[in-house]
């Protein structure tokens, strides 16, 4: 079967042909139709994710598949279930993690891997849905759009109407938009570098792009819509100068969530400090995944989606191949795109 495979740090992925091994307790094997790619992935490429001593190892954490075969003690799923896969833990066993064979070498993946036409995974990474579940929005449901779900939801203690400021305005961004909007947040500021993300937020209803490259951000913010500051700011980029530029920003009951992680070993300057006792004294938080928990809220997520609150049309900016990897990794890297969806 194809997978994509990370042979060297900081270089092309390579698409080849890898051997599947026997199933061990608590695996599942899942035929791959549908996954996503985030900015983990980026990660992982650059070496940053503790990884480097594992390549090569097969890649991707989000995505949608039909069970192939359980493997001994699997309870949770059975052969020909639509599932949702996920870098979370859920329901079953944590599975050791898997095994391939590249080039006659055994290779390892993640206890998730969704980039490959089928996937060793472990019981607790996976999902069942129902059949008729789009596949597009089961791996939106892997990483991305529920972990923007999450973190409104867990990370945030949201008051209705609230302002939020969403720093980032990739895949992850967009998702967080969505859920801020099914919030009733209010103002929704958008955030980013790159001018092509102003008319992506004005097709989302965002209140106010800023280009924080060519804007001056608090002078903008202040001077043409007369905000001085915001009550929610969420950063999904990781890096270090918007988190430093932004920080000041918070309000007196301010919550400042970092999703994206910066790089292993860089600081981060917090201005001014003494501004975070402001109010009744403003919080910093970094979440893992929002604390999203698969499987207590795939299947509420799937029923706002069916009810036409949680719109995914417009989040998902391309569908590209297995083969094509390299270039979905060169349109993220550069910005251009919102949520890439690859077919296998
Ligand atoms: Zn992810």
């Amino acid at each position: 079967m194809k997978a994509v495979i990370l042979n060297e740090i900081n270089k092309p992925l390579v698409v080849a042909d890898v051997e599947l091994t026997d199933l061990s307790v608590g695996q599942v094997l899942v035929k791959v139709l549908t996954s996503g790619i985030c900015g983990a992935q980026l990660q992982e490429i650059a070496g940053h994710k503790n990884n480097a001593g594992y390549v090569p190892h097969l890649l991707g954490h989000e995505g949608c598949g039909i069970v192939e075969k359980i493997g001994p003690g699997v309870t949770t799923v059975k052969e020909g279930d639509k599932v949702v896969m996920h870098w979370r833990k859920g329901d079953g066993i944590e599975a050791d993690f898997p095994k391939y064979i590249y080039n006659g070498k055994t290779i390892g993946g993640g206890k998730v891997t969704t980039l490959s036409e089928y996937s060793i995974a472990s019981e607790n990474r996976i999902t069942s849905v129902p059949q008729e579940t789009p596949d597009e929005l089961c791996a939106l449901l892997g990483c991305g759009l529920s972990t923007a779900l999450a973190t409104i939801e867990n990370e945030i203690d949201f008051k209705l109407g609230e302002s939020i400021m969403i720093v980032g305005i990739g895949g992850l961004g967009i998702n967080l938009i969505s859920a801020a909007q099914l919030f009733s947040a209010s103002p929704i500021i958008g955030v980013d570098i790159h001018e092509n993300k102003r008319e992506v937020c004005k097709s989302f209803g965002v209140d106010i792009y800023i280009n924080s490259k060519k804007e001056n951000l608090q002078e903008t913010l202040q001077d043409k819509f007369g905000i001085k500051e915001v009550d929610i700011i969420i950063n999904t980029s990781g890096n270090k100068e918007s988190i430093e530029e932004t920080l000041p920003l918070l309000s007196g009951k301010g919550r400042y969530i970092l999703v994206g992680q910066s790089k292993p070993g860089e600081s981060i300057e917090i201005k001014n400090a003494n501004h975070l006792f402001g109010g009744n004294g403003k919080s910093i938080k970094a979440t893992q995944g929002g604390q999203f928990s698969p499987s207590e809220d795939i299947q509420r997520y799937i029923v706002l989606h069916k009810e036409g609150m949680l719109k995914i049309d417009n989040i998902i900016s391309h569908e590209m191949k297995l083969e094509q990897i390299n270039e979905v990794i060169d349109l993220v890297k550069k910005g251009q795109a919102g949520r890439i969806i690859i077919k296998m």
